[in-house]
């Protein structure tokens, strides 16, 4: 990291990361000094206190980091033309307490090309996705493969669950269709 974008607060890190030096803020809880450089002894959340010029890692539960390559399940809380945003609920299979924050650039949403994010995700869609790089503030996902994106979604006029006619999405109880990237097995998945 050293040389690199300085460590901001919220950042993951993990052990060895540098941090910052001396000068600049006190090692607290999760780091140590070596040398008049500052580094993580855990793996955590970074939180850097600008007045105390304090600095710490929260510590988390290292079994529920997601790493490169995990599939985890999350919430659609926005998304814009290029990007979705996911909280990361369940990692490896553990519910998590806090989630995680991730990214899926429209690049990664469907092998089909998608014109507009809002034609294969949308806010309140659980969905499966996979880690594609864990490094930096936001977990950068991919819902590219067949058993990966939406697995359950309610409809956006009325928020009855969404059923699964063929590739579409069918509201019963509105008769809205809606058109997601939905993964093999959406409407099978116990949540
Ligand atoms: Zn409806």
């Amino acid at each position: 990291m050293q040389g690199g974008n300085k460590p901001k607060t919220g950042n993951l890190v993990t052990p060895g990361d540098w941090l910052g030096v001396i000068e600049e803020f006190t090692p607290g809880e999760g780091t140590y000094e070596e040398n008049g450089a500052v580094y993580a002894s855990t793996v955590g959340r970074l939180l850097i206190d600008n007045v105390e010029k304090r600095v710490k890692v929260i510590p988390i539960e290292a079994r529920a980091l997601p790493k490169k390559g995990d599939i985890v399940l999350g919430k659609v809380t926005q998304i814009n033309k290029m990007l979705t945003f996911v909280d990361i609920g369940r990692v490896r299979g553990h519910d998590i307490a806090n989630p995680f924050s991730g990214v899926i650039h429209i690049s990664q949403i469907s092998t089909e090309y998608v014109e507009n994010t809002s034609d294969a995700l949308k806010p309140g869609d659980i969905i499966r996705a996979r880690v594609v790089e864990e490094k930096g503030e936001l977990i950068q996902l991919t819902t590219v493969e067949k058993n990966l994106g939406v697995i359950y979604a309610a409809c956006s006029k009325c928020g009855s669950e969404l059923e699964r006619t063929g590739n579409i999405l069918y509201c019963k109880n509105c008769e809205s269709k809606e058109i997601r990237k939905i993964a093999s097995d959406y409407g099978r998945v116990k949540l």
